[in-house]
């Protein structure tokens, strides 16, 4: 199982600072990874930047190295969609992966499952390594309905995907809750989210549900990193405001190698 560690930019940085960003968190990494990949997710404008720049990033030939991904992309191949970026686009600059189904997109630019799910199917046909988002509510947790909510996103999303399809997919699992505020998961509550997840992915692709990863994201940062990444159906982190640090985001990525080398 590949374990990953993923650092979601959002609309931070500039020219200069995302430049830096890049350069710190390769040279925090160059020593290796261990097995653990790396990726960055800087806003659209630095892809290029920063792909070039991982490029250069020599792992020895062992680990896995850094994948820059984007934070969104469109479900369309092509057309008149002003302002949007497609997956060809993406992959002709050499971004290997892209985040899709963000609460944030949910939330605020009103994305649903069914045109998240196509942008899954997009990434898939153009050979770039969607990371499905899902996640529940406060309100939704509160009512007791957090694993509904969750088999819902994950059906209506990824259920018409042939099995090998979904075994190419990342799932990041994101309570609403948790994101940017401070208070994470308790490991349990984690574990017990993405043991379900597990379930639901075999339900709709048998054994290949093994080589899903499952990323866990919420307030994730170097003092509960170790408790999180140590679960059993945790492999690895998506990572918001720790990864505009490249001290945490590298040191995230070493407790992610330590956790998973004593699990
Ligand atoms: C995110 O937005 O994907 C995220 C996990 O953010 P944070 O780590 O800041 O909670």
């Amino acid at each position: 199982m590949k374990t990953i560690v993923a650092g979601n930019w959002k609309m931070h940085t500039d020219a200069g600072s995302a430049d830096a960003l890049i350069n710190d968190v390769a040279a925090g990494t160059a020593a290796g990874a261990g097995d653990v990949l790396v990726i960055v997710a800087p806003p659209f404008p630095f892809l290029k930047a920063a792909v070039d720049r991982a490029r250069t990033v020599d792992h020895g030939g062992k680990a896995p190295g850094i994948l820059v991904a984007a934070q969104n992309c469109h479900e369309e191949e092509q057309g008149a969609f002003t302002g949007e970026v497609s997956v060809p686009m993406l992959k002709s600059l050499g971004v290997g992966a892209c985040i899709v189904g963000h609460s944030e997109r949910r939330q605020y630019y009103g994305e649903t499952d069914e045109v998240v799910g196509r942008k899954v199917v997009q990434l898939l046909k153009h050979g770039l390594m969607p990371i499905y988002c899902c996640g529940e509510r406060r309100d939704e947790r509160e009512q007791g309905r957090h694993r509904d909510v969750v088999s819902r996103q994950l059906n209506t999303a990824l259920g018409g995907l042939p099995a090998q399809d979904l075994s190419r997919v990342v799932v990041a699992y994101e309570p609403v809750w948790a994101i940017g505020t401070g208070v994470n998961a308790s490991p349990e509550q984690a574990q017990e989210m993405h043991g379900f997840i597990r379930k639901e992915l075999a339900g709709l692709a048998g054994k290949a549900a093994l080589d899903v990863p499952i990323l866990y994201g919420g307030s994730c940062k170097p003092d509960n990193a170790a408790s999180l990444f140590g679960c059993p159906d945790i492999n690895g982190g998506l990572i918001g405001g720790a990864a505009l640090s490249a001290a945490s985001f590298t040191e995230l990525v070493r407790i992610a190698q330590r956790s998973k080398a004593v699990s």
